[in-house]
């Protein structure tokens, strides 16, 4: 069984994200820059299912600039097989990515596609669905736990409130939550097998998709400062603030 995971390159979770100085956009020069979380949960559980023997290949694909070889490449250190990038200067929105990402699969013909549920830096939660659309295949999103029968594919979605379980014909398309692994370390050795791992470069012009912008952002803000907490002797002194200056009770 073929997989296919789509990873994203995002500025790095640890990093505290602000607006460049007109509020146009983030600001992402010198600022670090990963893997989507969720896309290494998705490029680990791929690696999960090929220890199994139920995946034999894995391809991590990525659509965004030269730098995002540099995610490709972390994916091909966690166990991906090969990497395909497709090449823009320009940040795609979900369905333009969905559009190559679909053509990437026309081509390749996955059993399963993996995606993150979210991106990081948009978290426009829209991707995958909308890969799947394109695809006519079943989506199944929020991934808590994956497991595989002969030709089918059953899933544990994370919903409001609890678990919902699902069973989808292959191919699928299966979007990842926190929950469905922990992702593990790359190795020295396997970052090393990695730079020996092929990654084919194709532009983004030569994919034959319509990559217009539907959306534009007007603004970026960071949230207001939280003004700073005061502690309180006791319950009485607590409950006459709340009354007298918060006024919430
Ligand atoms: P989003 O819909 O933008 O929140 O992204 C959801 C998931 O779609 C991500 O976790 C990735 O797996 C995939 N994805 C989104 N954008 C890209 C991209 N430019 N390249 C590769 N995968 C992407």
């Amino acid at each position: 069984m073929k997989a296919i995971v789509a990873v994203k390159r995002v500025v790095d979770y640890n990093v505290k994200v602000r607006p460049k100085s007109d509020g146009s956009a983030v600001e992402l020069t010198n600022v670090k820059m990963s893997i989507n979380p969720f896309c290494e949960i998705a490029v680990e559980e791929a690696v999960r299912l090929k220890e199994k023997g139920v995946v034999n290949e894995i391809v991590a694909v990525s659509v965004g600039s030269t730098q995002s070889q540099e995610q490709i490449r972390t994916a091909l250190a966690l166990g991906a097989d090969r990497g395909i990038l497709v090449q823009t200067e320009d940040e795609l929105e979900p369905l333009a990515v969905a559009k190559c990402l679909e053509k990437i699969c026309n081509k390749e013909e996955p059993d399963l596609v993996l995606l993150g549920k979210q991106a990081i830096d948009g978290d426009n939660n829209q991707t995958g669905q909308m890969l799947a659309a394109l695809m006519e295949v079943g989506q199944a999103t929020f991934a808590s736990e994956i497991s595989f029968t002969d030709d089918a594919v059953t899933v544990t979605r994370e919903v409001d409130g609890g678990l919902q379980t699902i069973k989808l014909k292959m191919p699928a398309v299966i979007t990842s939550d926190l929950r469905l692994n922990e992702p593990r370390y790359a190795s020295l050795p396997n970052i090393m097998k990695a730079k020996k791992k092929p990654i084919d470069v194709i532009d983004v012009n030569e994919i034959g998709v319509n990559v217009d912008k539907r959306v534009q952002t007007i603004e970026v803000q960071l949230p207001p400062e939280r003004e700073a907490g005061i502690k309180v002797e006791n319950v009485s002194e607590l409950v006459d603030k709340l009354r007298n200056e918060a006024k919430v009770i």
